[in-house]
């Protein structure tokens, strides 16, 4: 535990690796019955420390989590490994091209992207019964659909 802690902390300020039980049992849960506590969590800022994170250690299993979401219902969103919270840090949206599309990064929760849209008379395709809480990356990466956007609305270009 001490050469990961170090090794972490060879790439992130020790404000953003915890590693005290108090934090990692904070972060071992999401909204599914399944409990695997973290042997760290680390909260990179930048997408070279995202980088240094994915690449260290390869033995550790790692996980991205957007942050506060953590509203999977299939234990997605925990790991025993390394947990990569990006909850502080990635949370803007960018509404172009007269709002047909939107850029977003991925701690953005769901319904703030169609809060920036509704200027447009816009919304983003899918519509999970999570989206006040839910975000962007982990809409993404469960492919989370809702009863109202089908397969055309849930379309969606990474
Ligand atoms: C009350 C309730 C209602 C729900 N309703 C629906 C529904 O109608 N439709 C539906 O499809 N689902 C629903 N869900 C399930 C869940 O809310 C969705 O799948 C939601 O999209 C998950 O988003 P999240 O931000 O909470 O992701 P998390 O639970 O934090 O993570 C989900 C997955 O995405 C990965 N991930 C997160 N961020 C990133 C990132 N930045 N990069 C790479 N991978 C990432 C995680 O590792 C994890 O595997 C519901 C859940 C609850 C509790």
């Amino acid at each position: 535990m001490k050469e990961l802690e170090k090794g972490l902390l060879r790439i992130l300020p020790p404000a953003r690796v915890k590693t005290r039980l108090i934090d990692r049992y904070a972060y071992a849960s999401d909204a599914s019955h399944f409990f695997l506590l973290p042997k760290a969590v680390v909260q990179p800022e930048s997408i070279e420390e995202i980088k240094n994170c994915l690449h260290f250690p390869k033995s550790i299993i790692y996980r991205l989590r957007s942050g506060a979401g953590g509203t999977s219902l299939s234990g997605q969103g925990v790991t025993d490994g390394i947990l990569v919270d990006l909850s502080n840090y990635w949370r803007k949206v960018v509404a172009e091209n007269n709002g047909n599309s939107v850029r977003v990064e991925p701690a953005v929760i769901g319904s703030y992207v169609n809060h920036a849209l509704k200027p447009y008379g816009r919304k983003i395709g899918p519509d999970p019964a999570s989206i006040t809480a839910a975000m962007m990356g982990g809409i993404l990466s469960n492919n989370a659909s809702g009863m109202c956007c089908g397969v055309v609305q849930n379309y969606i270009t990474r």
